[in-house]
């Protein structure tokens, strides 16, 4: 079986959305992992940020706005009136059901129902569409299998037997059809996998299943050596490693969700990344092999904030980081790049959640400084340890850009930068022109 997820921007129009049946029609036997249309998510943010705000009448337009632009899709999607009917019914059912969190009983569980409505309305469009077209195919719901636990962690075994029994039920089915990004979590409550989480889902499915490939089409032909929307001259990578493509998703690189590349890894699934708009395009593919090259990749993940941390009681002492860590770990707060010296420690993190509290608890170890909008520009190529002259042109490259932290050594594959978030988009192009302008 094998798994095909279609992003925003292959489903956000109805020809995109007619688009991926000749896709899909050809396969064996498919589950077909849908995100919502392009942009609802962010209005489903924006009117829960409205509710949390207090200003409900303005939530009240937002969702009636967004429910106008569904009808339009609806009534160029299908092309019989009894199914233009029951896409409006769908559309309103939906609608109704915001409108009355909107006005009635919105809370925090409720926040992450209003999130999942963008899925649950573009699987439900599409399962209607095949349907019309008389292709078979059944939607079974990601509620129904897709579950997280209590550290928000996705609960691989749980998944695997609920979405194989949910299987069993179709044998005769070809085409199966679900939601990306959405969840139960270890409470039964509805909740998601966090922005562009449909990666996700499509790669912990495919994983359940043993899939033969997890194809992941999205709005460009694969993954780039740099980031599109920041550099003009970018190249599609051909073929990339799961160690080299999670890392640059973890660093920043928007094609693929952080996480998503790791369940994949793990059954060693193939992941190909292809261009809905161009499907004779071969795309990228992801593998456990890896065509050494001496700089692959850059990506640049945004939203960073470092801790410098300096004790005279580091010196020479033991036990001193693991204290430092151990106040991470008890705000549940992931560390990304550490260096340290004689008596500091400098540490990186993107969830700025905590922050106050963490300086409080730190300071009872030394001194603390905090520096926020921070970037991590992560290099990917061949830095295995035993090389010699690797990464020369990085630093000639970035001369003119302050580097605040350098990470050589933690990976055989990357090295991280930290920069200041105002010389993210200068230090791209530079790295560009330098590692792959040849
Ligand atoms: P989808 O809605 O299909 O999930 P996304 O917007 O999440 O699509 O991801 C695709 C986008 O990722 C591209 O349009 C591109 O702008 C951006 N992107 C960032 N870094 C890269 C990269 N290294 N290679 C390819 N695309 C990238
Ligand atoms: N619709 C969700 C989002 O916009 C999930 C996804 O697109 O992958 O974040
Ligand atoms: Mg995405």
């Amino acid at each position: 079986m094998k798994i095909m997820k279609f992003g925003g921007t292959s489903v956000g129009k109805p020809e995109r959305m007619k688009s991926i049946i000749p896709l899909i029609r050809g396969e064996e036997s498919v589950v077909v992992v849908l995100s919502a249309l392009s942009g609802t998510t962010n209005s489903l943010v924006e009117i829960s940020e409205l509710l949390y705000s207090g200003t409900k009448d303005q939530a009240v337009v937002k969702n009636e706005a967004l429910r106008s632009k569904y009808h339009e899709v609806v009534e160029e999607l299908y092309s019989t009136d009894t199914f233009v009917k029951e896409g409006h019914e769908l559309v309103n059912s939906h609608f109704d059901f915001l409108g009355d969190i909107i006005t009635n009983s919105f809370t925090k569980v409720q926040e992450k129902a209003i999130l999942a409505q963008g899925e649950l309305m573009s699987t439900g469009m599409f399962h209607k569409l095949l349907t019309e077209n008389n292709i078979r195919s059944v939607l079974i719901p990601a509620l129904n299998f897709m579950r997280i636990d209590k550290d928000g962690e996705p609960d691989a075994f749980y998944i695997a037997e609920n979405f194989s029994r949910e299987l069993a039920n179709y044998p005769e089915e070809k085409i199966i059809v679900t939601q990306g990004f959405i969840c139960r979590n270890a409470y039964g409550e509805i909740d998601n996998l966090k922005r562009g989480g449909s990666d996700f889902t499509a790669s912990l499915i495919g994983a359940a299943i043993n899939a033969s490939e997890i194809q992941i089409w999205t709005d460009i032909n694969g993954f780039h050596n740099n980031d599109p929307r920041f550099v003009g001259e970018t190249k599609v990578i051909r073929e990339i490693s799961f160690d080299e493509a999670a890392e640059l998703a973890y660093f920043g690189a928007k094609i693929l969700h952080p996480s998503s590349v790791n369940p994949a890894r793990e059954k060693n699934i193939p992941v190909r990344l292809k261009n809905t708009m161009d499907p004779q395009d071969e795309g990228t593919l992801i593998t456990s092999v890896s065509a050494l090259q001496d700089y692959k990749a850059v990506a640049a993940k945004d939203g960073i904030t470092v801790f410098r941390i300096k004790s005279d009681r580091m010196l020479m002492a033991y036990g001193f980081i693991r204290k430092v860590f151990e106040i991470f770990e008890a705000y549940k707060t992931p560390v990304d790049m550490v260096t340290t010296s004689e008596v500091s420690v400098s540490i990186t993190v993107d969830n700025p959640r905590f922050i106050q509290q963490i300086e409080q608890d730190l300071k009872e170890l030394g001194s603390v400084e905090i520096e926020e909008n921070q970037t991590i520009i992560c290099i990917v190529g061949d830095f295995r340890t035993e090389r010699t002259g690797s990464a020369p042109e990085i630093f000639e490259a970035l001369n003119t850009i302050p580097l605040k932290m350098i990470s050589y050594g933690g990976s055989p594959h990357s090295i991280s930068l930290l920069i200041d978030s105002k010389d993210k988009i200068a230090a791209l192009n530079l790295l560009n022109k330098y590692l792959f302008d040849q």
